[in-house]
């Protein structure tokens, strides 16, 4: 499952953070997510307490913030929201539109004691 092995993911990156950090407990975990992953937020938390029980993080609880879907036109310079996956540019037609955000995902910060 997608969310599964993004959990695991995150766990890893939660645990060698925690390791650097002499951490004994993960509080907080707060992601940035990308809307072109097609994460399922309720999905992912619900993956990352089975792939977090029993670790420093079990308890941690998770900030999850989505990042919209844009794209850049290289014929007119328009920056705009992506909908509904149609990477036409909006205002000229042109297809050389690049994502600019959307398709991220990271850890925005941890807090630990
Ligand atoms: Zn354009």
């Amino acid at each position: 499952m997608h969310e599964m092995a993004m959990a695991q993911g995150v766990m890893e990156i939660v645990e060698s953070y925690a390791k650097k950090s002499n951490a004994t407990k993960v509080r907080t975990i707060a992601l940035l997510i990308g809307e072109m992953t097609g994460v399922v937020f309720e999905s992912l938390e619900f993956c990352f307490k089975a792939t977090a029980k029993g670790t420093i993080a079990e308890n941690a609880e998770m900030k999850l913030k989505s990042i919209p879907l844009i794209g850049h036109c290289n014929d007119c310079g328009n920056e705009s929201h992506i909908e509904n996956y149609n990477f036409f540019c909006p205002q000229c037609g042109s297809a050389k539109v690049d994502i600019i955000s959307g398709r991220e995902l990271r850890v925005e910060y941890l807090e630990v004691d």
